[in-house]
């Protein structure tokens, strides 16, 4: 096994470079050679590459999951510090230097909850998941029951409401048919948006308790075989996880924008504006399916049915629903580990990389599939170090506790050392999940051509093609056969992709919201990050935070031989070194600057449309048109007036796009010819560029924050504050246009502008250094 991936990978890294030198021959500016390196330099760590890939052995990632997802291990839990014991002793058998970092967070565990249905039938819900057959540690009873972490303690008693997915429009929607949730307990289903927004969103309707079921039509049997026949959702499965209001700032509750050490200054839980007020349960279609088929009132449109089989109602009542939750509000540990190789020649930069190890249950998943990819990223560096190798910056590995909750461990860390990792980082790179698939990078856009670099050399092991070749055909078809069913955002991004796929460069990085530990690094510190992660089709979704999320789950249905683990710790692996071995940082700006336009100009469109729909709907109330098409036996209200869209001056952001442009091609042709040798740089001038790099994607970020959330800093990036982990670019201007809020939106479009004008100026002095050194 192992050999013929040896052999196979050579071969791509001969084809890669052969490829390049036809490619300069052919007179393009790219020199023979990985991107960033001299041909020498570049000849080396190819061979160093080689050496890396063959010390990664799938045996080991195997047995590590075994071991971590052996027992429960979630913030607090006696695994949990084993884990991070384990994880530690593993890194100093390898020659790191690695030491746990604890902090103390508010963990609410639960002490007791029920939920039954008390009228017109009676129905208790098990709020618990049986023993699967075929799946070892489903038998254990001592990991988290299912819950909802940060909902408020309560002991109410309400009529259901039926709320589809939770979203403002499905408030527009009730609201049609006279529907207020006012006093009443809402039932929502997973999906769409982020979970932690149904409770938020119910509770600033006048909810007094929120269920969250996860319905058959979105991760059960629709999809496919149940387990443990298939992957998917069997009826007792619960989807666990946090409703912390992470689009307002992640981390502890108590600790905003300050370390959680034992010592730190915390808010009484009471101040904290990220926990809820109201009650919130996760529940299983199991336990949904008899309170959802008690309720009256109408009919559920068309998209707010599900895969049960009842019919689906809005309610209010007749079902009436009793809700107790009891929670212990203690402080608990946490454990990150955090191991260290000190650079040789740059010891003040730094290259982190990052995955959370704590799961809801097992986690065989999320996340140790993606842990035990970076722990052989790590043991096969221990290999090169023992050969003489050392790395030319400081290497930053951490294993980050209590991510499920709300970025726990990585804010925390990330907030405790803040202006060190603002002087020194240069990269921050996430993993989550792994599993068979394909490529998913996403992350700083400056990183684009580097990731490209890399996934030539990986070789896809189901196709025998590149990483790349592979995600790039992907990225074709799917543009090519549109799916109707999905939302126009989505279409629209896969629609841009498939373009840029088919023009033959640079295939697009996706943009970072929110999900996962690279949260705080990008949108709070302002560093340069990426996520490189495999992913197959839905198969995680159904065990997704439930008590199945398993090894032997993992080892039918995720990567069966560990071979993507392997992929993602060569694709991961080969980014690091180029990162901590290049003597200027690989960064390059054209494909920045390119999907900045390209995002600029979805908000020209947003804009347009916008006014185009209210002008129609306009029309369509004057000659009362909603009233004449309705049928007047069931009654749905014509939507509400809309005020005119005035216009939104975005002049700025396209003035600063052409500079842009500008500066990204002369500074991209610049340093290609500092790789091919016509430039060449004192060790000062060097230094200088370095420190300049470093601190690029800090100059996208103010210190005045988003709107509202002012712990989020990026003007590029950021998770939606109504979507919760989907991103939202150039957030301060799309979120304002969004939602109707003119005045709001023509003020990010300025700051916005000036942010982006702050980052031209930066390329321009370091395009000034290497044209100095000529
Ligand atoms: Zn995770």
């Amino acid at each position: 096994m192992q050999s013929v991936r040896r052999s196979s990978a050579a071969f791509f890294i001969a084809a890669c470079v052969a490829g390049l030198g036809v490619a300069a021959a052919a007179g393009t500016a790219e020199p023979a050679g990985l991107f960033g390196f001299s041909a020498a330099d570049g000849a080396r760590e190819v061979a160093l590459e080689q050496r890396f890939d063959a010390a990664l052995d799938p045996s080991d990632l195997r047995s590590w999951l075994k071991t971590l997802s052996a027992e429960p291990n979630h913030v607090g839990s006696p695994h949990d510090k084993a884990n991070a014991e384990l994880v530690r002793d593993l890194f100093r058998q390898w020659g790191w230097d690695a030491h746990i970092e604890e902090f103390e967070v508010l963990y609410p565990t639960l002490k007791q909850h029920t939920l039954e249905l008390i009228s017109p039938t009676h129905f208790t819900a098990s709020l618990s998941e049986p023993p699967v057959a075929g799946d070892a540690t489903s038998t254990r009873t001592d990991g988290l029951p299912p819950y909802n972490e940060y909902g408020a303690d309560g002991d109410v008693t309400g009529e259901l409401v039926y709320l589809n997915y939770g979203m403002p429009e499905d408030y527009l929607a009730l609201a049609r048919r006279g529907i207020d949730v006012r006093g009443k307990i809402v039932i929502t289903r997973y999906g769409k948006g982020w979970r932690g927004l149904k409770p938020k969103l119910a509770q600033e309707h006048g909810a007094i308790a929120c269920l969250i079921y996860s319905d058959p039509g979105d991760d059960g049997y629709a999809n496919g075989d149940i387990y443990p026949q298939g992957g998917w959702r069997p009826p007792q499965g619960v989807q666990r996880g946090s409703v912390l209001d992470m689009a307002t700032y992640p981390g502890d509750p108590l600790t905003p924008g300050v370390g959680a050490t034992r010592d730190a200054k915390r808010l009484a839980v009471s101040q904290a504006r990220t926990i809820l007020k109201i009650p919130v349960m996760p529940i299983s279609y199991a336990d949904a399916q008899p309170l959802l088929a008690a309720l009256g009132g109408p009919v559920a449109p068309g998209e707010w049915r599900g895969s049960l089989p009842i019919t689906y109602h809005m309610g209010p009542g007749p079902s009436r629903v009793h809700l107790a939750i009891s929670s212990d509000w203690g402080l608990k540990p946490l454990y990150d580990v955090i191991a260290r190789i000190p650079g040789s020649e740059a010891p003040d930069e730094w290259v982190v990389r990052g995955n959370h190890r704590d799961g809801w249950v097992f986690g065989a998943w999320d996340p140790l599939s993606g842990h035990v990819a970076m722990l052989a990223e790590a043991k096969a560096i221990g290999v090169l170090l023992k050969s003489g190798w050392r790395p030319r910056r400081t290497l930053v590995y951490a294993s980050w506790d209590g991510e499920e909750p709300g970025l726990l461990g990585s804010t925390e860390w990330a907030e405790t050392h803040a202006a060190e990792l603002q002087r020194k980082a240069v990269l921050y790179l996430n993993s989550d999940s792994n599993s068979r698939g394909f490529l998913h990078p996403e992350g700083s856009h400056s990183l684009q051509h580097l990731l490209n670099d890399v996934a030539r050399t990986v070789k896809d092991p189901q196709t025998g093609v590149s990483s790349e070749a592979r995600l790039r055909a992907r990225m074709l078809v799917q543009g090519y056969e549109k799916d109707p069913t999905e939302e126009k955002d989505v279409a629209e991004e896969k629609a841009r992709v498939a373009r840029i796929a088919s023009k033959g460069g640079d295939l697009a990085i996706g943009a970072l919201g929110s999900g996962s530990d690279y949260t705080p690094f990008l949108q709070h510190l302002g560093l340069t990050t990426l996520s490189i992660e495999y992913q197959g089709e839905e198969d995680q979704e159904g065990v997704y935070h439930s008590n199945y999320d398993s090894f032997d789950h993992y080892v039918r249905f995720g990567d069966p031989d560990f071979a993507y683990g392997i992929a993602e710790a060569e694709t991961v692996g080969h980014t690091v070194l180029r990162m901590v071995d290049a003597s200027v940082l690989p960064l390059q700006f054209s494909g920045f600057a390119s999907t900045m336009r390209d995002y600029v100009d979805q908000l020209h469109k947003l804009v347009e449309e916008k006014r185009t729909r209210v002008a129609e709907l306009t029309v369509l109330l004057d000659h009362n048109d909603f009233g004449l098409a309705a049928d007047p036996t069931r009654v749905v209200a014509a939507p509400a007036r809309e005020g005119p869209v005035p216009e939104v001056n975005l002049a700025p952001l396209d003035a600063v796009l052409t500079r842009l442009q500008t500066s990204a091609a002369a500074y991209d042709g610049a340093y290609t010819r500092l790789a091919s040798g016509p430039i060449s740089l004192t060790t000062a001038q060097r230094a200088q560029l370095n420190a300049l790099l470093q601190g690029m994607e800090q100059r996208l970020t103010d210190a005045r924050g988003l709107p509202g959330r002012d712990w989020y800093r990026h003007f590029i990036y950021a998770p939606g504050v109504l979507t919760g982990y989907g991103v939202k670019t150039l957030p301060g201007v799309r979120e304002a246009t969004e939602g109707d809020r003119w005045d709001e939106a023509n003020r990010y479009a300025a700051i916005t502008a000036e942010v982006l004008g702050a980052y031209c100026v930066g390329i321009d002095r370091a395009t000034a250094l290497l044209s100095a050194s000529k």
